[in-house]
């Protein structure tokens, strides 16, 4: 278990972006320090061998100088050479033979026997300067090899004679290693390790700053919860993360407000639903407690009526918006005459207007095809109307219907009154959900009125009514002045046929406004 929860972490820790960046810069690095490194090396190496040569060739005349100087001046005094204290430079080998190449007098470096052979073989051969190659195995001191190159094991040979008095006293036999590439791999290799540990630890810390809003967002993203959705990171940088968090923050505001809007729907259907159950109760209770005659009885019944049809009308609207909301509405699309639509709705809302004492007239309704459901067009209409009318009530006497054709294009229904009009700080909300400009007038819980004055009153009409339109690829507007009255306006895109075949002869039930039919009194 404890294994496992070892190897996740491990895993998180490796596959984590902060990382992956490191090992890129790791890569980077070492991609660099090869091509530099073997630049230099071709450089050194292979385009200047000959200043390496000529650098090694006058080292080892220096070197056979100094030691035919120190060699003479021991034989000279009788001393043993090999008692001489020479500082040697790193794998430097001397031989010092007698005048006959035969007696070893001295001898100070790394030479295996079969080595010595060959230097006095070319001693004998009476050779100065030669090359002396050592194999690896012929070499005791190996420990370095492994990494040395192929050049390493030769040898630069000076094969000198010490002169005493222009007298031959001794042989000398001075080599230095060709091995100018060994110090410049050890400095390329110490150097490149340094360089990429420090490029790793480099490149994961900066990796860590610049991951860090990254972290933030994380962080705060874990810490919000659907109650504090208030929380933005407020990040203000100018790069790509700057981006990213005022993304989130746009994000959360519009989650925000969905939220709320959520929580003042729920609050506002509760409220409405509470209103019309507490009447029914109170009336309820009033008729079971108190004695009341038959007409009593009647008008109580009649209220909690009226109520449980106001409550159905809100549940039945919700029903209607949250399957909107999900999809779940189809239209059964075809090809509607608006017209048609329009005398249909002004004709079933008669009675209405009647009641009301509203003329409800029609203007231009000329032949406007769309393609669309007959059902919820009419609902838009009876309800633009409806509004009209149920508003127009007691300040207006007229409701006009008309409709146009715009730019061949859109279908245009116009729904005016001269009721009390609303003012323009309600516009903006007016098909929010729940929203009423004046709550008491919309809904009139008076037994008096009766069921059927009662219309909607729920406060959800004009959300619907823009979803129908908006459903219709259409739009709805509505323009008002208190005291002077109200116009919606809804357009519809209209079907090719009607665009095509040019405006339907205006007016079926011609009268433009003012002069417009009436249809009441
Ligand atoms: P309601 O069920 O209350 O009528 P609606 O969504 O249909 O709900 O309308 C929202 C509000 O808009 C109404 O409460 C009313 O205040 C206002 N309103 C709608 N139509 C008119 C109109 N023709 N004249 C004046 N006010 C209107």
């Amino acid at each position: 278990m404890r294994r496992r929860g070892f190897l996740h972490a491990f895993m998180t820790f490796w596959s984590s972006v902060r990382v992956r960046l490191m090992l890129s810069y790791l890569v980077v690095m070492a991609i660099i320090m090869v091509i530099f490194g073997g630049s230099l090396y071709a450089t050194q190496i292979i385009f200047n061998p000959a200043t390496a040569e000529s650098n090694l060739e006058t080292q080892v005349y220096q070197e056979a100088q100094r030691l035919s100087t120190d060699y003479r001046r021991a034989l000279s005094q009788h001393q043993a050479p090999g008692a001489l204290s020479e500082k040697l430079s790193s794998g430097e080998i001397v031989l010092l033979l007698d005048t006959s190449g035969n007696a070893i007098l001295d001898q100070r470096g790394t030479l295996p026997a079969i080595s010595i052979q060959q230097l006095r073989d070319k001693v004998r051969q009476g050779q100065t300067l030669s090359d002396l190659t050592i194999s690896q195995t012929q070499t005791q001191n190996q420990h370095w090899n492994w990494w040395h190159s192929a050049t390493s094991d030769s040898y630069r040979v000076l094969i000198t004679p010490v002169l005493d008095q222009n007298k031959r006293v001794a042989v000398l036999v001075v080599g230095l290693p060709k091995q100018t590439v060994m110090p410049l791999f050890f400095i390329w290799l110490f150097h490149g390790t340094m360089g990429l540990l420090a490029a790793a630890i480099g490149g994961y810390w900066l990796a860590g700053r610049a991951l860090r809003p990254v972290k933030m967002i994380t962080r705060m993203a874990n810490e919000i919860n659907a109650t504090d959705l208030r929380r933005r990171l407020n990040l203000h940088l100018r790069d790509e993360f700057g981006e990213l968090a005022a993304t989130f923050d746009q994000m959360l505001g519009r989650l925000d407000a969905a939220f709320r809007r959520q929580t003042q729907f729920t609050a506002d259907a509760s409220h409405e639903l509470r209103t019309p159950l507490t009447i029914i109760d109170l009336e309820l209770n009033r008729a079971l407690t108190q004695p009341h005659n038959c007409d009593e009885h009647r008008q109580i019944l009649e209220l909690v009526q009226s109520e449980n049809v106001h409550m159905t009308n809100i549940v039945n609207s919700l029903l209607l918006l949250a399957r909107a909301d999900t999809g779940q509405l189809a239209l059964q699309r075809q090809q509607v005459d608006l017209s048609d639509l329009a005398l249909e709705c002004v004709e079933r809302l008669l009675p209405l207007a009647r009641e009301n004492d509203i003329i409800l007239a029609t203007g231009d309704l000329p032949e406007l095809l769309v393609n669309g459901d007959p059902h919820y067009l009419t609902r838009m209409m009876l309800n633009l109307i409806e509004n009209a009318i149920k508003y127009t009530h007691g300040s207006g006497q007229r409701v006009h219907v008309e409709l146009t054709a715009e730019s061949d294009k859109w279908g245009v229904l116009r729904v005016q009154d001269d009721g009390p009009g609303i003012s323009e700080e309600h516009l903006p909300y007016l098909f929010n959900r729940f929203y009423r400009v004046d709550r008491a007038r919309s809904h009139n819980p008076s037994p008096s009125s009766g069921p059927q004055k009662e219309v909607g009153g729920t406060g959800l009409g004009l959300s619907i009514v823009q979803w129908i339109a908006h459903a219709h690829g259409g739009e709805i507007s509505v323009e008002s002045q208190p005291g002077r009255g109200t116009l919606f306006e809804v357009r519809l895109p209209l079907t090719r046929s009607t665009v095509g075949a040019g405006l339907a002869p205006a007016c079926r039930e011609a009268a433009p406004y003012p002069g417009t039919r009436d249809h009441q009194r």
